[in-house]
């Protein structure tokens, strides 16, 4: 007979037996700062970290509005801290990603790729991810002059032009950053007006390296190898142009990642997940918090608040139900 054991099947095996107290899904601000309350109740969280280790702040080069860091902070430095706090405490950190959810029955299961997890209670924070423009040339591009990273990007552009897409918080912050490396920076925003803060607005205008095309759209990217240039369409004469660029970023907002709960748990018709003001969803035991449920504030301080509030919330779930 082969004793030989195949050390998946041991990794199965014992996920199998164990039932979490609390499985946290997303190790961005809000799931480490659920995983940091959780831990210092006792609960022994596990989080599953998904694919971005710290979540969308880690995509960004500097944090000034987090309170605490008064210089400002590095957004993959914050991921780092909060997961170094919370473990100081007795979270788990698993770099794997929930790719299906029982929730129908207790104990509620989470699989990934090669695993099971059982658990009492869930904290859902997988945030959000960017939209695309969905334009003939993005996918192809992608990595060769389409970027939805700035941060990771960035000092490919070294000398070069770009564009960016948008005309929110993110587009300028994002616009302004890489005017370290870029010899020009557009922004391309398809209303008259951006929406970013006042301070954001009056920066990026003050900025020699930044230029302005408004009410315009994207609606091809052009290049083989590298993005070369973009087709413009004016929204309002309808005028079509060709734009020369070596690089577009793209920040036009997000979509929350919560395709994985359809028919599991109530949704608005955007995907965003319903809570009420508990972070309760509509299985009771199943927590949601940050930018998975979150359509209005979006926020490393917002999330990683309704973060906690999940947990304190868990710890009273568990009292009560266990
Ligand atoms: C470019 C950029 C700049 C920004 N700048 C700022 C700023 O200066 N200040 C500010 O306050 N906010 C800023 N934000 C917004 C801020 O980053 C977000 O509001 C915040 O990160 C949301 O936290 P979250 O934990 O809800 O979700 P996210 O940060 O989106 O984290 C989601 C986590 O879930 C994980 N995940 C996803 N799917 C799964 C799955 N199926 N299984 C397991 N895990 C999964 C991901 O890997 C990730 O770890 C910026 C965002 C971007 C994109």
């Amino acid at each position: 007979m082969d004793f030989k054991v195949n050390p998946l099947d041991l990794n199965t095996a014992a996920d199998h037996s164990r039932v979490e107290k609390v499985l946290i899904l997303g190790s961005g601000p809000a799931g480490m700062a659920a995983a940091l309350y959780a831990a210092r109740a006792d609960l022994n969280p596990l989080v599953l970290a998904g694919t971005e280790i710290g979540g969308q702040a880690a995509l960004t080069n500097t944090i000034e509005n987090y309170p605490g860091f008064p210089d400002g902070i590095g957004g993959a430095e914050l991921g780092e801290l909060f997961q170094k706090q919370a473990e100081r405490f007795g979270a788990r950190v698993e770099y794997d990603m929930a790719t299906r959810v029982d929730f129908s029955k207790k104990p509620f299961k989470v699989f990934t790729y090669d695993k099971e997890y059982q658990a009492e209670s869930i904290i859902i924070s997988t945030g959000a991810s960017s939209i695309k423009l969905n334009v003939p040339g993005e996918q192809e591009l992608t990595g060769r002059g389409v970027s939805y990273c700035a941060t990771c990007d960035g000092w490919f552009f070294k000398g070069k032009q770009v564009v960016v897409v948008g005309g929110g918080d993110s587009a300028l912050e994002e616009a302004i950053f890489l005017t370290r490396f870029a010899s020009q920076v557009t922004i391309i925003h398809r209303r008259d007006q951006l929406r970013a803060g006042a301070i954001l607005q009056r920066r990026a205008q003050e900025n020699p390296k930044i230029k302005f095309i408004l009410n315009s759209v994207v609606t091809e990217i052009r290049g083989s190898d590298a993005v070369h240039s973009l087709r413009l369409k004016n929204v309002i004469s309808g005028e079509e142009s060709d734009y020369a660029t070596d690089g577009v970023f793209v920040f036009i907002g997000h979509k929350p990642n919560t395709e994985l709960f359809q028919g599991q748990l109530e949704m608005d018709s955007r995907g965003y997940i319903q809570v009420n003001q508990l972070m309760q969803t509509s299985v009771p035991g199943v927590f949601a918090a940050g930018e998975a449920a979150d359509p209005n504030y979006r926020q490393v301080i917002t999330s990683a608040g309704m973060g906690a509030a999940a947990a304190i919330q868990v710890t009273h779930f568990l009292e009560d139900n266990v």
